[in-house]
């Protein structure tokens, strides 16, 4: 069993500028494992502290003080390493080392291992041999926390190719359509800059009802059928345009005003006029009541808790008392460790819950999320399309495809 002799941590920067932490685990004297936490812009309240009193050099000083309690044990093993920061931070949510480098020691730890062993990380974790790939959900508009003024206030305009057969075919469906609502933006507007949000996505100046139009238009100028080959998907974040005083959703950018029963009624007809097969955070993050009422309305679209569940177990069984989710993001740094993270995931995977694993939108290079779908079985990998550190994650699967182990993807979408 390889075993951690040495350990260094890190500040390095994210995608969009903002700090992030990296460990480099070292198993054996001389297997080096590497892991850099991400971060998000528009974080759900239940998620662990990203960093020790908000700043990333206390963390990585809080860590420094602690190297040595990691030194000697077994880098394959998540609970170890979970038992190891437990030790260190006791708190509910990572308030005294921050989540940053749960994540980042759990991760490169993995990483470590994997290469002394010679085991990829994704079987690491999980031994089954039933392995499938995640089908890629990909943002192509973007617009709330994500983009500037004039974009919509629906943060994400997603699409997942679940015609296809391949990872391959299923990446370059998605390089596809993002092209083409490039060309259409251009078309309706000389002046479009090519601008892009944080996660790659077209941050044009247009509303929440002509971006969905325009993703319908590229999907169907491609020759493909809405909810056949290519479906769509849509990452509301209603939690950043909820207005806990006035009790209504405030779509600020667009000029109106939503009450819970009326935002319930906009998801629903949305849903079934574009065929959506993916509504995340459609109502704000404690709303659990609203959300299972969408969820028994729409059967076959994946109603997601992201904010709302937080990679959290418990958030998992409380929002079953209401049935509210039928699908759940994984965020590893929203949990902690990747024990958190896979005790989360056998949640959800006992309640028949989706799991679709997902990047931040502050991102480094770091590719091992596309492992830890396949690793948890995900239904999707949340991963962006374009840009290097989501393409990073895309490129990581075609690797992963020349592994006999992993058998194609899910036959039925
Ligand atoms: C999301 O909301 O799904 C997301 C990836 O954004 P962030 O990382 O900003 O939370
Ligand atoms: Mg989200």
């Amino acid at each position: 069993m390889p075993i951690v002799t040495s350990i260094k941590g890190r500040i390095i920067f994210n995608s969009r500028g903002d700090e992030g932490i990296e460990v480099d685990v070292i198993s054996d004297d001389k297997y080096l494992g590497r892991a850099c936490s991400p971060s998000g812009a528009s974080v759900g309240k239940h998620e662990v502290i990203n960093f020790k009193e908000n700043s990333a050099e206390k963390s990585l000083q809080e860590f420094n003080k602690n190297l040595s309690r990691f030194i000697g044990i077994e880098s394959e093993d998540p609970y170890s390493i979970h038992e190891v920061l437990k030790s260190i931070d006791n708190s509910e949510n990572y308030s005294n080392l921050g989540g940053s480098v749960a994540y980042a020691i759990s991760v490169a730890s993995l990483d470590s291992a994997s290469k002394a062993l010679e085991v990829p990380l994704f079987q690491l974790l999980n031994n089954s041999g039933n392995y499938k790939f995640p089908f890629p959900l990909g943002n192509v508009i973007g617009g709330g926390s994500h983009a500037g003024p004039g974009t919509p206030d629906i943060q994400e305009f997603l699409i997942c190719p679940i015609g296809a057969r391949s990872i391959v075919d299923a990446i370059k469906i998605n390089l596809a359509v993002h092209r083409q609502v490039r060309n259409i933006l251009e078309s309706i507007d000389k002046k479009f800059t090519y601008g892009r949000g944080d996660e790659g996505a077209w941050a044009p100046n247009i509303d929440n009802d002509k971006a969905i139009e325009i993703l319908e238009k590229a999907i169907l100028d491609l020759g493909y059928t809405v909810g056949k080959e290519v479906a769509i998907g849509i990452d509301f974040a209603s939690s950043s345009f909820w207005n806990e005083l006035k009790q209504n959703y405030e779509y600020k950018r667009q000029g109106l005003i939503r009450t819970s029963e009326e935002q319930i009624e906009f998801v629903n007809n949305l849903i079934s006029k574009y065929k959506i097969i993916y509504a995340e955070d459609p109502v704000h993050e404690e709303d659990f009541e609203s959300m299972s009422v969408i969820t028994a309305k729409n059967p076959a679209c994946i109603i997601t808790g992201d904010d709302m569940l937080v990679t959290n177990q418990n958030r998992v069984r409380q929002s079953q008392e209401f049935r509210a989710c039928s699908g759940a993001i994984l965020k590893i740094n929203q949990a902690g460790s990747v024990f958190d993270a896979i005790n989360f995931a056998n949640e959800c995977n006992r309640n028949k819950i989706k799991i679709i694993t997902s990047h931040r939108s502050g991102e480094s290079v770091d590719s091992h999320i596309s492992e830890i779908a396949i690793a948890t079985n995900s239904k999707m990998l949340k991963a962006g399309i374009v840009g290097g550190e989501r393409i990073s994650k895309l490129n990581q699967l075609i690797r992963l495809n020349e592994y006999d182990l992993i058998k194609g993807m899910v036959e039925v979408f």
